[in-house]
């Protein structure tokens, strides 16, 4: 039983929708769908649309009219019938095309989503996209509620003074809903460990901390203590030992820097390395301090993820806005890690229009053969797309290729990189990433 979604191929582009002032969303049979690559409208090759994959969602656009290609004249135009709709791609695909919209001047800013194009056709919704990710561990038909409750209660029951397992079960699992965090409750796969409550960037799509000066919100507030190695391993030995596929990963989307925490994350590994050798201790993280990086791996580091919106430093910098650190840092932290034979990932924030510019692909293959870089994880990038480009100050993207196009392209000339959307457990790591995958059977 693998995550796959049937492809259907469409002989035709599905129609746009629009919502009207109820948010109840409808098909303009009179416009086909387009897709958005950096500012521009662009028409979406018929075979690059999937069905909507179970766990993606519809959002209506306040103050946006959709753009759309007549079906008589083949020439685009606003769909005036009211606001524009797009589709949250969920976890394990990779989306090729945002959603083409004109945004009125007072239109609100648009919370941290990501927003893919979207259409309807044989009474079925249809994105732009592909699985990118074999492994099922966030697929939303393996969550079953009563099992994650009685999970959670369990760890409350275990670890009943243990903060952290109280904020990974009160407010990531119950709260956020973070997979991460269920997953954890379920006693399978990869668990979370959030460890610093500061940070020393100042993202633009921050999703733990937003300025108060900013309209949208965090999805999550930043973690508000300290927490203790005994903590840390109380928790996680078990978890090593017991699960199936096991991973622990320090730097969660509800924390700020884990590095900063450097000194506990690495008392940390070396204390649960005296109790078990299994399963993967992996760092996700901005990669800014590589001499902490490399204090990790020298006590025993696995894998580390490093967090990034581009491959070039230009882009890099006006979204990171980072403190006394430099896109070279996160460069370095990667190789420090190659050199330890760890395995390193990126979580490459993908913005069709940016990441498949020729600049960027460019600056991607420099960065893969600089690094020695094994993965890359092709993430949606969750902001409002005007907003985004506005902030970092790009008014025109240059030349694109398509996202799709790009990643043949990447993977053709270095056909040893692995693709996905998850840090793989140690299994995949040292054995055939391909084939050592068997758990696929196993559900909760
Ligand atoms: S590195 Fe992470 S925690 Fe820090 S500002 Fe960026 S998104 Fe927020």
């Amino acid at each position: 039983m693998q995550g796959t979604t049937q492809k259907i191929m469409l002989s035709e582009s599905p129609f746009l929708l629009y919502a009207d002032a109820q948010g109840q969303i409808f098909e303009d049979t009179t416009l086909f769908a387009t897709g958005r690559s950096g500012w521009d409208a662009v028409p979406v090759p018929t075979e690059d649309w999937i069905e909507l994959p179970q766990g993606g969602s519809l959002y209506t656009l306040p103050g946006r009219k959709g753009i759309g290609i007549d079906v008589l004249s083949g020439e685009m135009r606003l769909c005036e019938k009211g606001d524009a709709v797009a589709a949250f791609v969920p976890p394990a695909y990779s989306g090729f095309y945002l959603s083409a919209y004109e945004t009125a001047d007072n239109a609100p800013v648009l919370p941290l989503f990501c927003y893919s194009a979207v259409g309807w056709q044989q009474e079925k919704f249809y994105i732009p996209a592909t699985r990118i990710e074999e492994d099922i561990r966030q697929d939303s038909e393996g969550y079953k509620n009563e099992k994650i409750i009685s999970g959670t209660k369990n760890l409350l029951q275990q670890y009943p003074h243990n903060r952290l397992v109280n904020h990974l079960v009160h407010n990531c699992a119950n709260t956020y809903q973070c997979p991460a965090a269920r997953n954890f409750a379920l006693g399978r796969w990869e668990c979370p460990i959030p460890v610093s409550p500061a940070c020393n960037a100042n993202c633009v799509g921050c999703i733990s901390l937003q300025p108060d000066e900013e309209t949208i919100v965090s999805p999550q507030d930043r973690l508000a203590f300290k927490p203790t190695v005994e903590e840390i391993v109380e928790y996680t030995v078990p978890h090593l030992m017991t699960a199936p596929y096991p991973i622990v990963s320090f730097g969660q989307g509800c924390e700020g820097e884990p590095l900063l925490m450097w000194e506990t994350m690495r008392d940390a590994i070396i204390e649960i390395r005296k109790h078990t050798p299994k399963g993967s201790i992996n760092i996700n993280t901005n990669g800014s301090m590589p001499e902490a990086v490399k204090a990790l791996c020298e006590a025993g580091l696995d894998s580390i993820r490093v967090s990034t919106n581009a491959a070039r430093k230009e882009i890099y910098t006006p979204y990171y806005r980072p403190n006394n650190y430099e896109f070279e840092d996160i460069v370095e932290s990667l190789k420090i890690v190659n050199q330890y034979n760890g395995w390193t990932s990126i979580n490459y924030f993908v913005f069709p229009g940016m990441t498949d510019s020729i600049a960027e692909y460019e600056a991607l293959r420099k960065l893969i053969k600089e690094t020695g870089l094994k993965m890359i994880q092709w993430r949606s990038f969750n902001i409002d797309p005007d907003w985004y480009l506005g902030k970092i100050g790009v008014t025109d993207t240059g030349e694109c290729m398509g996202v799709k196009k790009l990643q043949q392209l990447i993977k053709e000339e270095f056909p040893q990189i692995k693709y996905g959307y998850f840090n793989p457990p140690i299994e995949r790591i040292r054995g055939s990433f391909e084939k050592d995958f068997a758990h696929h059977g196993q559900s909760a």
